[in-house]
Parts: structure tokens; sequence; C-alpha cells
């Protein structure tokens, strides 16, 4: 345990990542923290955020991308150091980060190091999946606007949604691509004329959620007349516009989507951090704390890590559970530097979330998860509703406001 010392020293916060978790870290740290106990730097080697639910709103072509990114610059406004590069090394045993300019001032040194960094895509590990103008990874930002002119050229054939492999981020967002896809098209009169099929590697929509959730799943999308395919994990994408699954089966598509692998960053999969010592996987941490195995005063948080639940069931890569975490990890922090042995209670995380499953139409459904309940995770899915829509618009209108106005 580390003991914190008074405020004689200011203590150095590194936190590298500034998307959900990172920045939800830094401003609850700001806010809870003076500028003599704590110098907070946040890096990044993006210069910008945006959430990565507005993918949907740029395919739906409410947003725009370019009005959608936030300078990541305006944390420096807030008393938060932000550093644009890139991170290339850490060294754990001697408490200090290297990134990637070469200057006398690219290693950096940290009392305590919040580890945000995400799930970096991997598409190039699909099978013959080249991008063009028929295949499209839905999860990057930049294709996204593309993809939607696509949509609205096709007029007649197949559309196939593809999930490549688990885990992903945020486990209803495929779903809810293909139920605003149907959307598009009824509004762009060719739906009657595309199929609109989702094919799948495991054996039920959202395993984490159990069956009776991922029927309801289903359902949403039999009522749109979106054929779902589980157990089709893709092997490789063919030439002449065809894809071939592990399981033999063959279809052909006019238009591929997919939701590529994701893995662990690369500085990651280099350090010593790693589940598996294979370099696969993700971080080990902490489930209720948050800290690494190895390194008390390490914390990591959000889709760099894994946290499994039952079997093979892990916590889902959402933001809101980066975000519930990095609260977790923020407490302990300023309890630590301020020398709070007054807070009885202990900082934990709960295991708790919420998502709004867009379904088209400006409707939304809302699934709420207990996934540390002692009897087993426990989902529930509420009806959609327009009411939850705004909600969800909401969700992140007040986030961004918070960590970034
Ligand atoms: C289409 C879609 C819809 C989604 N919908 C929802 C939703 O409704 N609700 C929800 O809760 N979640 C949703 N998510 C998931 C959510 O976006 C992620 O789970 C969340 O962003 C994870 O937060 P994080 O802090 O772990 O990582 P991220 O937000 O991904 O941030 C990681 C940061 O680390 C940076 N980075 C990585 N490597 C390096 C390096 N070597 N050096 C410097 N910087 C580096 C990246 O640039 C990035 O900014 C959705 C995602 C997608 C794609």
């Amino acid at each position: 345990m580390i003991t914190a010392s008074p405020t004689t020293k200011r203590k150095q916060v590194l936190i590298l990542g500034a998307g959900f978790g990172g920045l939800s870290a830094a401003n609850l740290l700001r806010k809870g923290l003076t500028q003599e106990e704590c110098q907070i730097t946040v890096i990044d080697k993006s210069k910008y955020f945006m959430m990565g639910l507005v993918n949907l709103w740029i395919l739906k072509g409410t947003r725009r991308l370019d009005a959608s990114q936030t300078a990541l610059d305006v944390l420096e406004n807030k008393g938060i150091s932000f550093l644009n590069n890139e991170i290339t090394r850490l060294d754990l045993p001697n408490s200090t980060i290297t990134t990637a300019t070469k200057t006398r001032n690219n290693k950096l040194v940290y009392d305590y190091l919040i580890i945000a960094l995400g799930a970096e895509l991997a598409p190039e590990q699909i099978n013959g999946f080249k991008e063009n103008e028929s295949c499209f990874n839905v999860y990057d930002a930049q294709r996204v606007p593309y993809l939607r002119e696509k949509i609205l050229t096709l007029k007649r054939g197949r559309i196939a949604i593809c999930i490549a492999d688990i885990p992903y981020k945020c486990p209803p967002a495929p779903y809810e691509i293909s139920l605003l896809i149907s959307d598009i098209l009824t509004k762009n009169g060719t739906r009657d004329s595309i199929d609109l099929e989702i094919y799948i590697p495991t054996p039920i929509s959202l395993p984490v959620a159990g069956a009776n959730i991922s029927q309801d799943v289903v359902s949403l999308l039999d009522d749109k007349h979106i054929k779902f395919h589980p157990q089709h994990k893709l092997k490789r994408v063919l030439e002449n516009k065809t894809l071939e699954f592990e399981n033999g089966n063959k279809i052909n598509y006019d238009l591929l989507i997919v939701v590529p692998p994701h893995r662990a960053p690369e500085v990651i999969r280099d350090s010593e951090l790693l589940v598996d010592s294979n370099k696969q996987g993700w971080i080990s941490v902490d489930r209720f704390t948050l800290r690494t195995i190895k390194y008390k005063n390490v914390f990591a948080i959000g889709d760099v890590t894994e946290i499994r639940l039952d079997g093979a069931i892990t916590v889902p890569k959402a933001g809101i559970f980066a975000e519930g975490e990095a609260k977790i990890v923020s407490e302990q922090i300023i309890n630590e530097i301020t020398n709070n042995t007054n807070n009885n209670r202990i900082a934990k995380f709960d295991g708790k979330g919420f998502c709004f499953m867009e379904i088209g139409d400006k409707t939304a459904g809302y699934i709420d998860a207990d996934l540390y309940n002692e009897a087993g995770p426990t989902i529930r899915l509420d009806s959609p509703s327009k009411k939850l829509y705004q909600m969800k618009l909401e969700f992140e209108r007040s986030r961004m406001k918070e960590w970034l106005s």
C-alpha cells in the first residue's frame, strides 16, 4: 500500500490516453486536488476527442465528423497539462514512460500512472480484407461518412455486417448500426431491394447479457427484417465479393461492413502488463481498485483492461465502465495524496453501467447492467422510447461539457 506523503512534494499523475476514461479521470482529479498538491498530465497521440457513439450519428447523417471532434488542448485551460504525443515505452520499475518525440523531455516520471489507452482496431488481421469502396471498417470514424454515401447510392443487393471477433467495443453497437442502416434504406426508398444481414461469431447476440436479452435484440432485428446469423466466425474475404466463414458457409455481398478484431495498443503489448504471457490479451487489474497486479501506483481502466466475471464473460468494453472505473481510481489517488484517512468509505468499483441502444426513428432502448451482482451479472433491457433517445443525446452533451468545455 502506498503511503501518501503530505503536500511537501507536488505529486505527478500521468494519464495515458485522453479518451472516455482518461478525460473523466483528469477532470475528477483536477476537481479534487489543488495545483500545489498535484500536477496532472494527459498524453494522447490524437489532438482531438470524439465519443465512439457519435459514429452512429455520422452514419445517420445527423452529425458531421468535422463538427464532432473537440480539441484536447482545452484541457490546459482547466489546469491539466496536455501532451500530444505517442507513448512508446513503459518502464514501470523506474516509474517512467517514454514518448515518441526525440527530445530531452521525452521521458516522464510519475508518482501515479493511469493507463487508459483503449483498444486498437486490427482490420489487417482479417484474411483478405482490404478497405475499398465496398469494404468498410465501421469503427473507423474517418470512413463512416464514405460508408453513408455508399449506402445511399446502393440500389439493390446485400449488405453484410460482420463482427469479426470478440471482445469488441460496445457490444450492442453492431446491432444499432444494422437497425440504423435499415432506417436509412427505408428513407432512401431502397430497403425492399436490399438484404441486410448480420454475421457474428458467438451463439447469441449479447453473450454478456444472457439468452433472454439476446433474444430481445434478435426480435428487434426481426421486426426490421434484418437476418441474424449466429456462429458465423469470419474466416476470410475472398475475391468476387465473397465471404467465407469458419463453419464452411460462403456468401456474396455487395457492401461489407466489419467490426474488426480489437487488441491492446502496441505499447501495452510490449509491456509486462498483459494477462497472457504470450503478449495476447489485455491488462489484468484488481476488479475493485483497478490497480495493476504488480505495481500498486499503476492503475488501468477502460477498454485496455480485462476483468473476468464468469467463465469467458468479461466486463464489456464500453465508455460507461471506463468512466465508472475512472471515478474509483481518482477517489483513491485523491485520498492518498491528501492523506485523507477520515474517509471511511473504501473506493471500490461496483461493476454497474448502462447504455442507450438506438433502434432507429429517433428511438432508443435502455440497457442496465449490474455485473458484480453476487448472484451473477444481471442485465435489463427497457423498451425503446423517444425519451430514451433524448437521454442518449444528453449523455454525450453533458460529458463533453464537463470534460472539454
Ligand atoms: C460505434 C460505437 C458506439 C459506441 N457506443 C457506446 C455507448 O453508447 N456507450 C458507451 O459507454 N460506450 C460506447 N462505445 C464504446 C466506447 O467508445 C469505448 O468503450 C470507450 O471509448 C473506451 O474508453 P477508454 O478510455 O478505455 O479508451 P478510448 O476512449 O478509446 O481512449 C483511448 C485513447 O488512447 C489513445 N492512445 C492509444 N494508444 C496510444 C499511444 N501509444 N500513445 C498515445 N495515445 C494513445 C487513443 O488515441 C485514444 O484517444 C461505442 C464505441 C463505438 C465504436
